[in-house]
């Protein structure tokens, strides 16, 4: 089934000039990249954007790395993609993401585990929206 979601490069993954190699991985796997943009985030899109986070203790350690530089966002199109890309973004917890996933290669902290992506077809629709406003 045709879908898109939304993917976010975490400004880690940019402070380590990592955006190329995991950008191929997405474009390698066939999915279409439809949209970009280069953004710095606030603390208040964030805080809309990780409201089921906002009480944790590390919230504050998610503001401060999340507005430590630009984040990269897109729209990636395919089949299947909203699952297909959670697989190949890999766990949360770094030391969980398996090898040849992108966290499970690339990723060393939990925080900072280098990209973001939708895990449902609503919070897909709602971040497409609160990101590209469409
Ligand atoms: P995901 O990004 O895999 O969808 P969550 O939505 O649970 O995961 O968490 C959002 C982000 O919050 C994570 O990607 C990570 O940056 C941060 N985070 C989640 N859990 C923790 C934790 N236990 N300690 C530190 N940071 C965390």
């Amino acid at each position: 089934m045709n879908q898109r979601t939304y993917v976010m490069l975490k400004p880690d993954a940019l402070h380590r000039k990592l955006m190329g190699r995991i950008i191929s991985r997405i474009e390698d796997k066939g999915w279409h990249i439809t949209q970009m943009k280069m953004m710095t985030l606030t603390e208040d899109i964030l805080r809309e954007h990780y409201a089921a986070l906002a009480d944790k203790p590390f919230f504050a350690n998610i503001v401060e790395t999340m507005t430590s530089g630009p984040v990269v966002g897109m729209i990636v199109e395919g089949d299947s993609v909203i699952e297909g890309m959670r697989i190949l973004i890999g766990s949360t917890r770094w030391y969980e993401a398996l090898p040849g996933t992108i966290r499970g290669d690339f990723a060393n902290n939990t925080t900072c585990n280098l990209i973001h992506a939708s895990d449902s077809v609503d919070s897909a629709d709602m971040e497409i929206k609160r990101f590209f406003g469409e």
